[in-house]
């Protein structure tokens, strides 16, 4: 279906026509495979340099057929690969820093994404930001990176994508609140006792966005909502009491901003990353795109909203109080929430005990510093072995108790 515009262009070109080079890091999840999706319906603008993925072999090799890009990266070694790919953690930055790329893609998940982040900014890239747990784990170092080497942050979550196109080349001063709309999660009408049992299955039930699994228990711990409020603060430069979330389950208004004068706007659309993605390849640019259905403001009706359940969900609490701090706090919630997310994922631990291990890490680790990379690196490694020493005791005891981990 074509919804061209009659007497509108065909094919639209970035400013100086030239073609961009671009990177995708972490090209076979779902983030990966939506930008892919729609770097394919923009050859005209766009190349695909180089590609890396963790582990899966198969779909990398496809990709790296459609698209053919020079470079290909695996992380982990194991398997069968061709001869030319490079293998191992260091291909992220590798891939990051070649000198034909101008936009890296990084769609890795966790803090994994890190160094990737800082060594395309200090050479002067463009990141096309899906990967929000580098910005919380470092934000300074991540913001110290882009001034130094030049490079720009632009988000491809879509409520940091919405912020985005809502302020234009406004100041941050004209900024009174942002309002970051949340869906809820699958457990949005659940009671505390419910919660308390939430399996994994429950978790990974998404009413509204199909996302990959650590960020989709992260939607239902409302974790996600957290990481968000302290990327927000680092993209905008806004401090955190002017940072708010509000349930909107149909996640079609992606954030409200609203100005000094009282005045507010927010961005609409549905429920497709492959909106945000683009504009974070584009920005402040658009070009033409009909590959997302048409906004339908009658399909997307009713529009609701509703205050956020904190008590219920304090793993939200705990990392805006993890934000306010500063320092390595922020890092430590990251990581805790990693571990506890992954043992959760394991059945080591209940839903309820994620933001327990969290509260955990802050409250043991608290004063660790933060000053640089190497800093940061024994926060992250310090919390996440907290919270699997915390779990392994739990595990072991709950084996006499008959329960299921902390
Ligand atoms: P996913 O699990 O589907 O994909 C993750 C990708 O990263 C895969 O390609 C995997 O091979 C790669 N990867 C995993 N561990 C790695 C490691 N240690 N080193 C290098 N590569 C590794 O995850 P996703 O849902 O696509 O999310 C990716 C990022 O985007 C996350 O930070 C997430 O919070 C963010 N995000 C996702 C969505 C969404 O709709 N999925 C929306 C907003 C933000
Ligand atoms: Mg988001």
């Amino acid at each position: 279906m074509s919804r061209r515009i009659p007497g509108a262009p065909a094919v639209r070109h970035l400013a100086g026509a030239r073609i961009r080079g671009v990177a995708v890091l972490g090209s076979t999840g779902s983030i990966g495979t939506t930008a892919l999706r729609v770097l394919e319906r923009q050859r005209a603008s766009f190349r695909v340099d180089a590609l890396t993925a963790y582990g899966n072999a198969l779909l990398l090799e496809d990709q790296a057929g459609r698209f053919s890009p020079a470079y290909v990266g695996l992380v982990q070694n194991g398997g069968t690969y061709p001869a030319e790919w490079q293998v191992g953690p260091e291909c992220l930055v590798t891939a990051a820093t070649l000198p034909s790329v101008d936009i890296v893609v990084n769609a890795v998940v966790g803090a994994a994404g890190l160094d990737a982040t800082l060594a395309a900014l200090r050479a002067g890239k463009r990141v096309a930001l899906a990967n929000k747990e580098t910005l919380v784990t470092a934000g300074e170092l991540v913001t110290a990176a882009a001034t130094s080497g030049g490079g720009e942050i632009v988000p491809v979550d879509s409520e940091h994508s919405a912020i985005l196109q809502c302020l234009g080349r406004r100041p941050a001063s004209d900024i009174r609140r942002l309002i970051l709309t949340a869906s809820g999660g699958p457990f949005r009408g659940w009671s505390r006792d419910q919660l308390e049992r939430a399996t994994v299955a429950d978790a990974l039930r998404h009413p509204t966005w199909s996302m990959g699994r650590k960020i989709t228990v992260d939607s239902a711990t409302l974790a996600n909502k957290a990481l968000e409020v302290i990327e927000a603060h680092y993209l905008f430069g806004v401090p955190y009491d002017r940072i708010e979330v509000v349930v909107h389950p149909q996640s079609v208004v992606h954030s409200f901003v609203e100005f000094i004068d009282g005045n507010v706007l927010a961005q609409v659309g549905m429920p497709t990353m492959e909106l945000p993605v683009l504009y974070a390849l584009t920005h402040p640019e658009r070009l033409p795109d009909d590959g997302v259905p048409p906004f339908d403001p009658v399909t997307a009706s009713p529009l609701t909203f509703e205050r956020v359940r904190v008590d219920d969900f304090p793993a939200l609490a705990l990392g805006m109080a993890a934000g306010r701090a500063g320092g390595a706090a922020p890092a430590i919630f990251n990581a805790a929430n990693e571990q506890a997310v992954a043992l959760f994922l394991e059945g080591l631990m209940t839903f309820a005990g994620i933001a327990r291990a969290i509260e955990s890490a802050l409250g043991s680790l608290a004063g660790l510093p933060a000053g640089d990379r190497q800093a940061l690196k024994a926060a992250d490694t310090a919390a996440r072995a907290h919270v699997r020493q915390r779990a392994g005791g739990a595990v072991g005891a709950s084996a006499i108790q008959g329960g299921a981990g902390c």
